[in-house]
């Protein structure tokens, strides 16, 4: 029998994380010419070339392929300060996304300027211009559907570029992610649980801990706690996943999480955090992660990269 734990590794792989990725600073590296010819992209990796272009495909907006495997066209920007966000880390040039993203993050982001001690939302990695692998960081955050959001609480939206380069956002853990700290409010069960509701949400992930905090917390109807599933890192920031838009038939879903508020689940999570039970005898040998080529993405995706 597999244990949860393994269940829980291979589920790992099978999505990705996006890590802690608050606090982690970008690679500057630097990059070749790009060639024209798909004889020249099949050799490089698929994130040299998608972490190479700065702006966006002249497209009409739409994902192609999934989270993690895919890229997307006529990406939108998120103003990189706006009446209640500021867009963090700009030199990584990533808050760019589906304009149903972009939506969401601006609706969000009025509602989090109504909480005591909130002007709004520091808003972390969205994607790149189109999408597509990174050079560091994400998994997934390919097709312009994933939004990361800070859990300090943004309390000045006046922050120059060099502040937003340099500002942690600040962990909300304790125990490894079993508990929330002090720094925990009412104000972030009513944000998670504002972002959850949307229809347009998929999944949040959030440390454990979290999870089984809001758990507690909810004395009403408990529908949306389905959508929040916790995870490894995500501390620092929660991360909203959008389902496919509408119409979108080259976007490719997630299977809905199992039914349920998904509470009983998280407590067993914590369980494990608070007493890991013995490591498997026998472990699958890990196989190192294969880079992805173009040849790995949607078709439309060459064009997403070639497009003006
Ligand atoms: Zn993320």
């Amino acid at each position: 029998m597999i244990s949860r734990i393994g269940l829980l590794l291979i589920a790992s792989i099978a999505l990705g994380s996006c890590g802690d990725d608050s606090v982690e600073r970008p690679r500057l590296s630097s990059q070749k010419t790009i060639g024209s010819s798909l004889g020249v992209l099949s050799t490089k990796a698929a994130k040299q070339l998608f972490g190479a272009k700065a702006q966006p495909s002249e497209q009409n907006s739409a994902p192609f392929g999934g989270y993690a495997k895919g890229c997307l066209a006529g990406g939108v920007q998120l103003p990189e300060t706006g009446p209640t966000w500021q867009a963090m880390r700009l030199s990584r040039n990533r808050n760019w996304g589906h304009p149903e993203l972009i939506d969401y993050v601006k609706k969000l982001s009025r509602f989090a300027a109504t909480q005591p001690g909130w002007d709004g939302l520091y808003v972390g990695d969205l994607s790149q211009p189109r999408g597509g692998p990174m050079l560091t960081g994400h998994r997934s955050h390919q097709i312009g559907l994933d939004a990361d959001i800070w859990l300090r609480p943004a309390n000045d939206l006046n922050l120059s570029r060099t502040q937003r380069e340099n500002i942690s956002s600040i962990s909300l853990r304790r125990a490894k992610g079993a508990y929330t700290n002090d720094n925990w409010t009412q104000q972030h069960f009513e944000i998670l649980r504002k972002a959850a509701k949307d229809p347009r949400v998929a999944r949040i992930f959030i440390f454990p801990g979290a999870k089984v905090k809001m758990c507690g917390m909810e004395t009403d109807d408990r529908r949306w706690l389905n959508k929040i599933r916790p995870w490894w890192g995500h501390h620092y920031h929660f991360h909203v996943r959008l389902t496919c838009p509408d119409g979108m038939a080259g976007c490719v879903n997630q299977p809905a999480p199992p039914k349920g508020d998904g509470c009983a689940d998280a407590e067993e999570w914590v369980r494990n955090i608070l007493n890991p039970p013995p490591p498997d005898p026998n472990p699958k040998p890990q196989t190192p992660r294969r880079e992805l080529q173009m040849a790995d993405l949607p078709s439309q995706c060459a064009a997403v990269l070639q497009s003006r």
